[in-house]
């Protein structure tokens, strides 16, 4: 068993011993065929562990633990307030080791160690301990009908949950995730990206110290095509909750019909951002940069289309700009003025350099950046932005998900919701003015799952996420997000009547 741990020291001098396995029923085993993922740091592009990759076989160990726990006595009936005292450990546990579990994710996917700390193992902590909270407040209702009979609702688990998380907030994806998913009372098979698989390990381990019965939650990584499309086509496999790229999307959904599962989507955007001219423009300037340029660009609500009212594009292009230059410091994970770390992987940096490339070629400016930063290792980025944008090019329309922004100029309120709207996509949207007929009247015709009035970004575990369009199906967070994991049955009583 002993190469299911390799002992770790990060750049940052914090050491520990790093399980590498598949974790079913509470246990790290190997995978059934040796097959190993790497995991690289984006900073050095060096080797930091290998870890198991779930073949076929192994993905139904995984779910067949999932099965068996979620009818044994152990979890099917343990009271609401059990499942919620479980989690709310699990919460603690989280919080007493958020330095190491914020370290694993900036070294493995290239975030800053000050973000991951500040934003990702807050937002981790906060949705278990919200979603323990609900544990023991999911009731159905009683519903009266004639004097004769009387009707009532359960609302129960909808069975063995498979998750698929993304790489770009690996813990706090697995939360959103796990939080609602076990507060009703499921049992779950969660996939982590193969780009970022170990901070999931040592939530395992964590998982397990919490005292979770064997088999309620089980971790295994793996790669898309093989553990996660097994996962999906899985008939013990009730529900299929994935984030990530809209395409991977359409394909879960297509295999998930196979056996009619429920299905809960979060998936990609090209969300707008509407800056009037009677706007607080310092306000603009900050949220707007941050909505695009914050955790490397790699924000599936990222405002990557802002639109500018024409008497004061000018002047914002330039404060834009200025922001970058005084705000946006590239470099490592490690440096606490860090602003934005590498992209993911060698295959995001590509491709968003390709986007670069594209946006040139359709005839777009380079306002600033448009190259790597830096001449070493690493999959570093500069802060780009376009102008001269036409709403027909690809860089306008398609998610590029890295630093890259366009800026458009507009003269009038229903032109540019007109345009903010023409996307298939439809997952946030902001809108800056002082005027709150203007702010309300936007709020209510733009196309989207979210919006920020004066603001970007903004997420709460206590409000639900998700998008309209092709960013999505259904609610994650909030009282909402229980709604995809419950299955309501309906009791009739007949009160007597016989006839
Ligand atoms: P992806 O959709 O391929 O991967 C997301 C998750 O799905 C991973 O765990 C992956 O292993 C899994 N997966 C891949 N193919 C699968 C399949 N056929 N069946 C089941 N699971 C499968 O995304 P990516 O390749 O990591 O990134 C590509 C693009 O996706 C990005 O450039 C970005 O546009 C978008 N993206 C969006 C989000 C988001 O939060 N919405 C997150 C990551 C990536």
């Amino acid at each position: 068993m002993s190469n299911l741990y390799v002992d770790l020291e990060a750049p940052n001098g914090r050491k520990w011993s790093q399980p590498t396995g598949l974790f079913i029923n509470n246990e790290f085993v190997p995978s059934s065929n040796g097959k190993l993922l790497e995991s690289i740091d984006p900073a050095t592009e060096s080797k930091i562990a290998e870890v198991h990759a779930a073949s076929a076989e192994d993905v139904d160990k995984a779910v067949q633990a999932a099965k068996a726990a979620l009818v044994h006595d152990s979890w099917k009936n343990l009271p609401g307030t059990d499942r919620g005292i479980l989690m709310s450990k699990l919460a603690d546990l989280i919080e007493d080791n958020k330095e190491l579990l914020a370290t694993i994710d900036a070294w493995d996917n290239g975030k800053p160690y000050t973000v991951a700390m500040t934003d990702d193992l807050p937002e981790a902590i906060g949705t278990i301990r919200y979603y323990s909270g609900w544990a023991d407040k999911i009731s159905g209702q009683t519903i009266s009908t004639t004097s004769a009979k009387f009707a009532y609702t359960l609302r129960q688990p909808i069975g063995v949950i498979g998750q698929i998380i993304p790489w770009n907030y690996p813990l706090s994806m697995a939360a959103w995730k796990l939080g609602p998913a076990l507060a009703c009372g499921n049992t779950v098979v969660l996939k982590a990206a193969e780009q970022t698989p170990l901070s999931i390990l040592v939530l395992g381990t964590l998982i397990k110290k919490a005292g979770f019965p064997p088999g309620v939650v089980n971790f295994i990584n793996g790669y898309g095509q093989e553990a996660g499309a097994t996962l999906v086509q899985h008939p013990l496999v009730d529900k299929v909750a994935f984030t990530g790229s809209t395409a991977t999307a359409s394909q879960i959904m297509k295999s998930a019909a196979a056996t009619l599962k429920n299905i809960t989507l979060e998936t990609g955007g090209k969300s707008p951002l509407l800056v009037f001219d009677d706007c607080d423009i310092e306000q603009a300037i900050k949220w707007s940069h941050l909505g695009i340029m914050s955790n490397q660009g790699q924000i599936c609500t990222a405002t990557s289309r802002i639109f500018v009212q024409d008497t004061i594009y000018e002047s914002f292009v330039e404060k834009f700009k200025a922001q970058i230059q005084e705000v946006s410091k590239v470099g490592d994970q490690w440096d606490e003025s860090t602003y934005q770390g590498p992209q993911v992987t060698k295959a995001q940096y590509d491709r968003i350099l390709s986007y670069i490339d594209i946006g040139v070629s359709e005839g777009a400016t380079v306002l600033t950046g448009g190259k790597r930063h830096g001449d070493g290792k690493g999959f570093f980025i500069q802060p780009t932005v376009f102008t001269n944008v036409k709403d027909s090019m690809r860089v306008f329309k398609e998610e590029i998900f890295g630093p890259v922004v366009t800026i458009s100029s507009f003269e009038s309120e229903d032109a540019v919701i007109r345009r903010a709207n023409d996307s298939p996509y439809g997952l946030g949207a902001s809108v800056f003015t002082k005027d709150l007929e203007r702010a309300h009247r936007v709020a209510v015709e733009i196309e989207a799952g979210m919006v920020w009035v004066n603001s970007s970004q903004d997420c709460d575990f206590r409000i639900p996420f998700g998008g309209v369009k092709q960013s999505g199906v259904g609610r994650e967070l909030g009282e909402a997000g229980l709604e995809a994991y419950t299955q309501t049955k309906a009791v009739h009583i007949n009160m007597g009547n016989k006839l």
